[in-house]
């Protein structure tokens, strides 16, 4: 029966790539869906190496496919999650995403033509490019909710969870390779008076920015968290006791110094910051001997940094 009738227009409206190749890789027919996308006609192409046709093919790859197809006569097959696309094609649809080519699900069939000799590979293509799309905006969403699951809203720095969730592998880290670690915890002085003088806002103004002043002194490996309040934190791996003091000494010094504007007035803030250094605490000890410094340092004057050493609590008792 005679079914050109049937198969012509089948060919050239189905939403599906269809091309056939020889033996010899050489393209021997594409339908409509592929000469509009790839922009060719087939009476131009037909009979060159599907290399020549297409260019930018995973050509050894493919090679190995094909082979496995004609020799053991049996399909295969490659999604878009294992190469986004076989021939380069762009998609067309007003999608937005990072790629302009279509995602493709590609099977390759085996053909023997009727006369039981000629061996043919037949690839369909399949646009997969809405789950490519929709699986980058997804992975787009996770990374931006693990973001926002470890970030402290208002300055931008680590929140009080994930950042002592950190301190606890540093310290295990810390134990494990006998390093130095230390811990900073710093309070703004006086927040009180300048949030009644600035209003909130303008305290808020002041923990943003000082956030960012601070920041801009630690190394990348430092971790900057927001513990509470105008109560921040510095995990500071691979540094003993002496180190975090002069980093600490810098914080109260560039922090003093720095004049920040809000609504045409100008702040300067002050910080007192207390200092521990790690010795087979755990997260807890750590951060109440940061905090008995910091306390120290406050009844000291502010605007000034405190190391924590036994006995402090002691000596902070007796000036009460
Ligand atoms: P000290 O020098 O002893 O630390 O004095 P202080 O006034 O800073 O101390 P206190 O802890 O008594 O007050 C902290 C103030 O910080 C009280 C609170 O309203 C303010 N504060 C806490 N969180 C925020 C915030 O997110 N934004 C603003 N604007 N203020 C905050
Ligand atoms: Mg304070
Ligand atoms: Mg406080």
């Amino acid at each position: 029966m005679q079914l050109d009738w049937l198969l012509h227009p089948l060919l050239s409206q189905i939403n599906t790539g269809v091309v056939v190749l020889d033996a010899q890789y050489h393209v021997v027919f594409f339908n409509q869906f592929i000469a509009r996308r790839a922009d060719i006609e087939l009476a131009k192409v037909q009979g060159q190496p599907i290399d020549k046709v297409f260019t930018d093919l995973p050509l050894a790859w493919l090679r190995r496919k094909f082979d496995s197809v004609l020799n053991l006569q049996v399909p295969a097959f490659s999604s878009w999650e294992q190469r986004q696309y076989i021939i380069k094609l762009p998609h067309l649809r007003p999608l937005s995403s990072d790629s302009r080519y279509m995602a493709q699900n590609c099977s390759m069939l085996p053909l023997t033509a009727p006369d039981g000799m000629s061996r043919y590979i037949v690839l369909l293509i399949e646009d997969a490019t809405d789950a490519y799309v929709y699986q980058q905006q997804l992975q787009q969403s996770v990374v931006q909710l693990e973001q926002a699951n470890r970030t402290d809203g208002l300055t931008g720095v680590f929140n009080r969870h994930y950042w002592q969730q950190q301190l606890g592998y540093e310290i295990q880290r810390a134990q494990r390779y006998q390093h130095p670690l230390s811990l900073l915890l710093f309070d703004l002085d006086k927040f009180k008076d300048l949030n009644d003088h600035y209003g909130h806002l303008g305290g808020d103004f002041v923990l943003i920015e000082l956030s960012k002043v601070i920041a801009s002194l630690l190394r990348d490996t430092d971790l900057l968290g927001r513990y509470g309040g105008e109560e921040f934190g510095i995990i500071l791996p691979e540094t003993g006791l002496t180190g975090a003091m002069q980093v600490a000494n810098r914080i109260c010094d560039k922090v003093a110094q720095h004049k920040m504007v809000f609504n045409q007035q100008g702040i300067k803030a002050t910080v007192s910051i207390g200092v521990v250094s790690y010795t087979e605490q755990t997260v807890d000890e750590l951060i109440q001997y940061a905090d008995t410094a910091l306390y120290s340092a406050k009844r000291q004057g502010r605007n000034r940094a405190v190391a924590y050493q036994p006995g402090l609590e002691a000596a902070i008792k007796k000036i009460k």
